[in-house]
């Protein structure tokens, strides 16, 4: 039995059962047919065909993962073509040719003295498995083997991999890389799945098929864990099902402050299967649907029905009011149908509501879709990566253009529906007062205002400990926004990672928080303790925070120090 303890906690869920490791980027190989008569230029030019394909792919992929540019190298590299058309010439198939040559050079990197260097035939074996596929025109899988519900494993799991990967065979996440805000952190959060982020040595310590037991609100990982671990968990999980009982059973009632304040407490959702998960903690209402994911899930760009059938559903699931946030694709999400030029900084690049005001016909597909649906629930429009008041009004052109195309077409929806903003870049933040004047509601995304702010990328694993939404900086800019919503007489929500920071609760309710949206998981512990709150004790303590120099400062002092 081995014990690892991981540092980075945000989920909780007891889990045991065997761990699927994910094997780097891999993709299981299709088998070949080696029997098949050669033409030579036959042969190169269905190489080039499926080097021209799977060049395609990786440049979508490389936006996700640096990894995949390199892989993009080697699949262009002349000298990979050349050593397989010298297969060719000798009267072997393409994948004939392929296969021998991907073994040739696996075997270079496999008998390298540095590890890093032997590490790299796994790369080369993907490549293969890649061109390999293209050539038998096959679909690539990208968990082969797995079968059983299992706790996955992984160095890192990209957003196209979370999208595709089966819920009902994942008991729980552990990954070496990631943060909070990483988009598997997210995902674990939002469907209610124990995740462990962070924790570099169970890759190493990990094998497919060993028994795993963990932790996710302590942090404890057993591999191979004994009678007397497996029986100490079964204890906790029934002990945690009593508490999370207790705590649904309050779900349902108000959140109102000690002194009075009535406060919104949403969820987050990607998905209709999200929202699924969601429902047993009686969410309020859903102050944020990424609807992205909508179009991740898909291979092509989802039709105005496809889309408006999924709003309707969640809206009359919910029963509550929901937000839809416009496409918010681009930065680290791509799209399997949809090429992404190269760009040198994705997430300053063309992404989110830049894209959709550069591509009207896209934008007003979702936007009419959105507006059907507004015809069966109470809908909000919300546009993400706001900068400026032309770039909403812009939007909100577009939106009454799509109204006015469903008045002429007889087709209902609610002509009142609010159009609000996410407020997540610097500057939304310092022209917070003008577009308050200008919207129905704001919606501080923590993810991106605290990576645009701090200048600190949310997915790069050297900065990750500079990461903190709790930097002065980012609460000054918070409370900002807050007051300049509401001297316009608008309401300020939040939807990043931050509104479900039990440690945040309280100076966010402080700095006069009306709306706070996180995974639904989370809710009933957000509710249960602005109950127990004061709003002007908390006003007190948000502006002893705000006065603070530094972010140690202010950990230390949430944290009672
Ligand atoms: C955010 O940036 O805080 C947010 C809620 O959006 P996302 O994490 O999808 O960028
Ligand atoms: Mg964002």
């Amino acid at each position: 039995m081995l014990k690892i303890q991981a540092a980075v906690r945000f989920t909780r869920g007891i889990v045991i059962g065997p761990a699927y490791v994910v094997k780097e980027k891999a993709i299981e190989k299709p088998v070949v047919d080696p029997s098949r008569v050669v033409d030579h230029a036959m042969e190169k030019a269905r190489f080039e065909r499926a080097v021209e394909e799977v060049s395609r792919d990786l440049e979508k992929l490389a936006l996700e993962h640096d990894v995949f540019a390199a892989h993009l190298a080697i699949v262009q590299d002349p000298t990979l073509s050349e050593e397989v058309f010298a297969h060719i010439e000798a009267g072997k198939t393409a994948e004939v040719s392929v296969d021998e040559t991907i073994e040739g050079l696996k075997l270079v990197f496999q008998v390298m003295d540095n590890a890093y260097m032997r590490e790299r035939a796994d790369d080369i074996e993907d490549i293969g498995n890649r061109l390999m596929a293209a050539l038998l025109q096959k679909s690539l899988r990208r968990f082969p083997g797995l079968t059983e519900p299992s706790v996955i494993v992984a160095r890192d799991l990209l957003p196209s991999d979370t999208a595709n990967l089966d819920a009902s065979l994942v008991l729980g996440f552990i990954t070496a890389e990631g943060g909070v805000s990483s988009h598997v952190a997210i995902m674990a959060k939002n469907r209610g799945i124990p995740a462990l982020i962070g924790v570099p040595e169970a890759i190493s310590s990990i094998q497919t098929g060993d028994l795993v037991a963990f932790d996710a609100e302590t942090g404890e990982i057993y591999i191979h864990p004994d009678e007397s671990i497996q029986a100490d968990f079964s204890r906790r999980a029934e002990a945690l099902k009593e508490r999370e009982e207790a705590l649904l059973e309050r779900a349902s009632s108000p959140v109102v402050s000690r002194d009075g304040k009535t406060v919104r407490v949403y969820c987050n959702i990607g998905s209709l299967e999200e929202l699924g998960a969601a429902m047993p903690y009686a969410p309020d209402g859903v102050g944020l649907f990424r609807s992205e994911f909508l179009f991740m899930d898909s291979d092509h760009f989802p039709t105005e029905e496809e889309q408006f059938e999924a709003y309707r559903e969640a809206s009359e699931k919910v029963g509550n009011e929901i937000t839809i946030r416009t496409l918010d694709i681009g930065g680290d999400k791509a799209l399997s149908y949809f090429t992404f030029d190269h760009e040198d900084n994705p997430f300053l690049g063309w992404r989110a509501i830049r894209m959709t005001l550069d591509m009207p016909d896209l934008f007003c597909t979702q936007l009419r879709a959105i507006l059907r649906a507004s015809a069966y629930g109470s809908l909000r429009i919300m546009f993400p990566m706001i900068t400026s008041l032309h770039e909403f009004e812009r939007a909100k052109a577009l939106t009454e253009e799509c109204k006015e195309s469903l008045k002429e077409e007889g087709v209902a929806f609610d002509s009142n529906i609010p159009l609000g903003i996410m407020v997540e870049t610097p500057a939304a933040v310092f022209m917070a007062e003008e577009l308050a004047k200008a919207v129905d509601f704001f919606s501080i995304g923590t993810n991106d205002l605290t990576q645009y702010v701090l200048a600190v990328d949310r997915g790069n694993e050297k900065i990750k400990r500079m990461f903190n939404s709790f930097h002065p900086a980012v609460l000054r800019a918070i409370a900002h926004v807050i007051d300049s919503a509401h001297k316009a007489g608008i309401e300020a929500g939040m939807c990043g990672e931050m509104a479900g920071d039990l440690r945040a609760t309280e100076i966010l309710l402080g700095l006069g928080l009306d709306e706070f949206s996180m995974s639904a998981q989370v809710t009933p512990d957000v509710k249960d303790i602005i109950r127990g709150l004061d709003v002007s004790e908390a006003a007190e303590k948000a502006t002893r925070v705000l006065a603070m120099n530094d972010v140690e400062e202010v950990e230390a002092y949430l944290a009672g120090g």
